[in-house]
């Protein structure tokens, strides 16, 4: 398969670049009502704290979109405005400085409508997603398309861009959504060989924390990895900070972000002489509240285990009744299995200052 390096145009959102080569941004949407300005900054906050780069919310109402006005104000980070179908609530939202507007111009009514949106977002500065799903395509194209595929995905979103395009708007980001891995990667590909605006890739609705983080994690880690992709949004049916997490977790993976440590660990098996699963499971405990950019192996023998635990900055390995210590690829000392975790936790802190002091 060829390797395709998608090329797009770089946006901006207050300090926030999408496309180019910026980092891949990360997004999450908050579940607060966004007329409750109070817990809609609350989750905000607790989203950037947890990474996030943008944040979108749901503008349903005239009160929703005036309590924008505060929540951007206060925000910490970029605040998208998601509208559906209603012109009103975009102008609105628009005038209530969104940082961003998720809109279809398609769904939206007449051109008068969509030339308003077009403009104002433009005397503003405002970049528009836009964003299609699979389970709200166009009817026209997905009726003379064969359905919902991946042809009739990237038309309905062309025609979306074409509208916007048509009253000189280009400061557009698209996504192209479906809950199906496989049909949103044979979608974002096309998609990626007809446009150069940025891509917002996930899965949407990808469910229940068990299976949307394998199906999001698939789908988002195979369009990256073929450099399709400039931000991306993990959707779970949970606390909207996991999705986060989750996004950083595929990224950091891929090598295209680093956030907080990186542990490797063994699945264990017969070799296995330790009670290695306790131990990385206190590992993984103890690294939630760091920041640092460290890798950080916990491995259960002597047999592979040192390898790995060489190449990360600070590892363990097992082996009969104890554990051996490295740090950057040597074995610095060999302590008893009732020591290990604060010894290894004294490194980890070792280590975490050093990367601190060369900055
Ligand atoms: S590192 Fe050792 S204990 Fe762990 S899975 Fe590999 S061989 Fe088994």
């Amino acid at each position: 398969m060829k390797f395709l390096k998608h090329k797009s145009k770089i946006l901006k959102m207050r300090d926030v670049q999408i496309g180019g080569d910026a980092p891949i941004s990360v997004q999450s949407m908050n579940n607060t009502d966004t007329r409750d300005v109070k817990a809609t900054l609350e989750q905000i906050y607790e989203l950037a704290e947890a990474g996030c780069e943008i944040t979108r919310v749901a503008i349903p109402d005239e009160e929703a979109a005036h309590a924008l006005a505060k929540i951007v104000e206060q925000s910490p980070i970029p605040v998208v405005a998601d509208i559906h179908f209603r012109a009103d609530l975009a102008i609105l939202a628009l005038q209530n400085n969104a940082d961003g507007l998720r809109i279809n111009p398609g769904n939206i009514g007449s051109e008068a409508k969509v030339r308003a949106i077009a403009e104002l977002a433009q005397e503003k500065n405002t970049p528009i997603r836009v964003g299609v799903n699979s389970g709200s395509l166009d009817p026209v194209i997905r009726d003379s398309m064969g359905g919902v595929n991946s042809q009739s995905m990237v038309a309905s979103a062309l025609k979306h861009c074409q509208i916007l395009e048509k009253y000189g708007f280009s400061d557009i980001c698209v996504s192209i959504k479906s809950s199906d891995a496989m049909l949103t990667i044979e979608s974002y590909r096309l998609l990626a060989e007809r446009v150069n605006y940025p891509l917002h890739i996930g899965i949407t609705e990808a469910g229940t924390p068990k299976e949307g983080i394998i199906r999001s994690a698939v789908g988002i880690g195979t369009l990256l990895a073929e450099g399709i992709g400039n931000t991306i949004r993990v959707s779970l049916t949970a606390d909207p900070v996991l999705e986060v997490e989750v996004a950083y977790s595929i990224l950091k993976s891929l090598n295209l972000r680093s956030k907080g440590p990186l542990l490797i660990a063994c699945p264990t098996c017969g070799r296995t002489e330790v009670n290695l699963q306790k131990l990385a499971e206190q590992v993984e405990e103890l690294l939630i509240d760091v920041k640092e950019p460290i890798k950080v192996a916990v491995m259960g023998c002597p047999v592979n285990g040192p390898g790995e635990a060489r190449d990360a900055d600070v590892g363990i390995a097992g082996g009969r009744d104890q554990y051996s210590i490295f740090r950057e690829g040597k074995v610095i000392k060999k302590v008893k299995q009732e020591n290990a975790l604060d010894e290894f936790l004294q490194e980890i802190n070792k280590v975490r200052e050093k990367f601190r002091n060369e900055g």
